[in-house]
């Protein structure tokens, strides 16, 4: 059994040095219990937070621990009534190769899904942040103005086709000409504006002529600061996520925007929103997987994954998810179906 644990905290971005591949023997799983071989590991930005010991809403992984991670796996032996040997589950195994569960917290995913992967992404964690995200805090109207970054990963993506079909006008924002000829070409997005353009803000203005109702926030940095200006009275901003930040180790240079912030929000009466999927929304997954499936099946929603080859790789891809590298959904694979 390979395992990828936490060799120490990143200072910054994190570096290769940061993680440490142990092997051990497969452990046999004891009355109760199964034994979990991971077909496939979610990598999220979300576990920048958990390799540093910062306060948050959930508690870090501790050094010499195993990283943290979504997977799919196969069951191989059972010794628990509600399993049996070639269930295909959803859990939370993390960076290795097979693990020990008391069936706590694992979802069987029925017999021969369709695409195991998927539950990782478009119908898992990070499709169920931009429904939840978009449709109850964002609050869309037809006609509105929509603008969401990181609009080719797997929230980014679904924000975006969900505002399509609740008929708002979509601009996303994202990394490179080839993923916002993506956005455009394939999910129908009505503007992609790259953020590295020199005349970035300039280009995401003349691209919001009506403003910005609904800006869905997963990056920050200098795309929140070229979308406030142009945000509209009565604008909400659902706060998934910073990702610009996660490697941060200071605040920004000044000056200090607070106040600009704030009397922006006061004046044009903006509702600005954090919120953690599981912790806020875990009691509507059902909704949501009902209505995923739905337009899944009349495709009328497209989804791009990026696989990655082998356990040994993980660390590699989950620094480059953090730099943009990645183009979809990255999930790693890590043993066959
Ligand atoms: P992505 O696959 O979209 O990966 C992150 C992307 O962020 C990169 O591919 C890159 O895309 C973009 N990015 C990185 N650095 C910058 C930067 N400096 N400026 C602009 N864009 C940058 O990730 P996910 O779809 O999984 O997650 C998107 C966001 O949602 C993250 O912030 C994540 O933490 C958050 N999230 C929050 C949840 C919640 O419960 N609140 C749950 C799940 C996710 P590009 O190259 O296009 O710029």
């Amino acid at each position: 059994n390979r395992r990828w644990v936490l060799a120490s905290r990143p200072h910054g971005a994190p570096v290769a040095d940061n993680f440490r591949l142990e092997e051990d023997d497969i452990a046999t799983p004891g009355e109760g219990q199964v034994l979990l071989r991971t077909v496939f590991l979610s990598l999220d930005p979300y576990m920048r937070g958990r390799m540093s010991d910062a306060p948050s809403y959930s508690p870090p992984v501790k050094i010499g621990e195993v990283m943290c991670g979504g997977t799919v796996s196969r069951v191989v032996k059972s010794q628990h009534p509600d399993f049996a040997e070639g269930d295909w589950v959803l859990g939370y195994s993390g960076w290795q190769d097979y693990d020990i569960s008391g069936g706590e917290g694992l979802v069987k995913l029925g017999d021969n899904p369709p695409h195991p992967s998927w539950s990782l992404g478009i119908l898992g964690m990070p499709g169920f942040t931009a429904y939840m995200g978009l449709l109850d805090i964002g609050q869309p109207k037809a006609g509105e103005t929509l603008v969401v970054a990181a609009a080719t990963g797997p929230v980014g993506a679904t924000v975006g086709q969900i505002g399509k079909i609740k008929g708002c006008r979509v601009v996303g924002v994202a990394g490179g000409s080839e993923k916002c000829r993506h956005a455009v070409e394939v999910l129908g997005f009505d503007h992609c504006i790259d953020h590295h353009a020199e005349d970035f803000a300039e280009q995401l203005a003349a691209a919001c002529p009506q403003g910005i109702d609904i800006y869905f926030e997963n990056v920050g940095g200098k795309v929140f600061d070229a979308v406030l200006p142009l945000l509209n009275t009565s604008a909400r901003i659902p706060l998934c996520g910073l990702v610009s930040g996660y490697n941060a180790t200071d605040l920004p240079a000044g000056p200090d925007r607070i106040p600009l912030l704030m009397a922006t929000l006061l004046k044009k009466r903006i509702r600005l929103q954090g919120f953690i999927i599981g912790q806020d929304y875990g009691h509507r997954i059902h909704e949501f997987q009902q209505e995923m499936e739905k337009w899944i099946r009349e495709e009328i929603i497209h989804y791009r994954e990026q696989l990655i080859e082998g356990l040994e790789n993980a660390p590699d891809a989950f620094i480059g998810l953090l730099e943009g590298k990645n183009f979809g959904k990255v999930v790693v694979q890590i043993g066959p179906l």
